[in-house]
Parts: C-alpha cells; structure tokens; sequence
C-alpha cells in the first residue's frame, strides 16, 4: 500500500502523442523557463513546436533581441537563472534548481520515472523519482545525476516481447506523456459507468481493493517478464488477490473513484517498477 502511495503522489495525468516529433530535454528545460516567465502555456513535451517558437520571440520582442525563434546563447541569458546551467556540466542533487534540473526532470519522466511538476527544482519528489530510476538502471541509487546517470537517461529502455489486449474496446482518450508540466502516467479510455473493463493478459491479480493516493478502486495483475498492469477509478472490482486470470477476464467495471473528473478507465503497465506506455504494448501497435 506505501508503494502505490508513493506511486500515485506522482499521478500527474498526461495526454498527448506526436509519435515521431523530435524531443529533446533541451528543448523542455526552455519550455519550463518560458512558462515561469509567463511566456508558455503549452505542455512540457520537448517538441519544439509553433507554441514554443512564439514565447521565444516574444522573449526576445521584449528584451530587445534579434527576434528569430531560436532559443541561442542570448536568448539563454535572457532567461536568468532559469537559462543555466547546461544540462551534463554538473552533477545534480538536491537541492538544485536551473536549465539541467528540468531537462532531468523531463528525461526521469520519459523514463517512466515521472516526479511532479517538471518546474527546475530538484526537491524530495524529483530526488526519490531520481533513486528510484537509478536502482532500476543498477547504478548506485545515491540521489547525485553524474555522467553515468545522464548517459543511461539517453539511452532507449530495453523493450519486452510482451504485448497485451486492450483492456476495453474503445480507442484511448488519452495516451501516456507530458500533460501541461505534469506527466500523464498511464493510458485513458472513457467509457459509460459500468462498462465491464478486460484483463489484459495472463497473469495473477496481485491487489484488488482501494487506493487512497488517488487511484480508487484499483485492480493489479502481475504477468511474466516482471510486467503488471493496472486498471484505476473502477466502480466495481469482479477479481480477488491471488484469482488467475486470462486476457480479456472481467477484472470490474468502469467507474469514478479516486481523482477522477469522469467515468473512465486509467490503466498503466509497469516493467520491473518502471512505468512503460501502454500503448506500445498493445499486441495490434508492438514495434
Ligand atoms: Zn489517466
């Protein structure tokens, strides 16, 4: 139970999908800076889009820059402490604050291994989100993001050979990813109260009950390969711990319980406690 409490303090829902835009943690540490300054209200996601481009400009509009979009040295300056320093040019911990401290904000979330708001600041949730990643990479999970830290954040995850059914026959609403400065940490599918939700593979219903961190009626099952699935807000829970289910098992049925704002079902995937997007894993997209 302190697990999915710790878990779900950094429930921050997220949206969004541009699948082959170019992100880079650069480019969401200028996007937090420009949302300090009251410049930005675009997500976080490290796309350097239209909305990005125009609180550049209107940075450099009003500090009397070359006004070009592109976020150069000058520019960089222009934001203050929140344009510095480089991501890589120190070791980061607790309690440091700048340009670097958001983009490891940002690459921890890509991760899996989201911490509140990605705001610049390296506080107690960042810090736990930071050891929990490091334990995960098999670094010393000592809380300080040195070179070793930074160059297993860039690189891709390894991917399972797992895939799973959708847990409803519905196209998602809502899909895993940056939302505003938050992280949405799981895959959404809205659907009427009462529409009976499916397991999504074979596997063993780990907990069933509710969770007060927000979740509410929250059913998980643990599949092979170290991966589980979980299915929140649920109205009613239909599986005890323990019960075996198969892929498309009545595990409850959709509802509004926990931090909901509507019927729908929040469904995340964990490998080996790191939060992957569900939606790579559903057997019709696996790449
Ligand atoms: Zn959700």
């Amino acid at each position: 139970m302190a697990r999915i409490a710790v878990i779900t303090v950094a429930l921050a829902l997220l949206c969004t999908a541009p699948a082959l835009a170019r992100v880079s943690a650069n480019t969401a540490a200028l996007q937090v800076a420009l949302r300090a300054k009251g410049l930005y209200g675009g997500t976080v996601d490290g796309i350097a889009g239209p909305g990005t481009r125009a609180a550049v400009r209107a940075l450099q509009a009003r500090r009397g820059l070359a006004v070009d979009g592109v976020a150069g040295p000058r520019t960089r300056r222009a934001l203050g402490r929140r344009g510095r320093p480089r991501l890589g040019s120190r070791p980061l911990a607790a309690p440091a604050r700048g340009w670097d401290v958001a983009g490891l904000q940002f690459l921890l979330a890509r991760h899996g291994f989201p911490s509140g708001p990605v705001d610049g600041g390296l506080g107690a949730r960042t810090d736990a989100a930071l050891r929990r990643f490091q334990a995960w990479a098999g670094l010393g999970a000592d809380g300080v993001a040195g070179p070793a830290t930074l160059a297993a954040l860039r690189r891709s995850p390894p991917r399972s050979i797992l895939t799973f059914a959708a847990p409803l026959g519905v196209t998602p609403t809502d899909r895993f990813g940056p939302r505003g400065a938050m992280f949405h940490t799981g895959q959404d599918y809205t659907a009427p109260l009462g529409t009976p939700v499916g397991a999504a593979g074979r596997g063993c219903v780990s907990s069933a009950g509710y969770d007060p961190g927000g979740y509410g009626n929250l059913v998980v099952i643990q599949h092979r390969a170290g991966m589980t699935s979980w299915y929140a807000h649920l109205r009613r829970i239909s599986v005890r711990p323990g019960e075996c289910v198969v892929a498309g098992t009545r595990i409850g049925r959709v509802g509004s319980t926990g931090h909901s704002t509507g019927p729908h079902l929040h469904y995340e995937i964990f490998k080996s406690g790191r939060r992957v997007n569900p939606y790579r894993y559903l057997a019709s997209n696996a790449r």
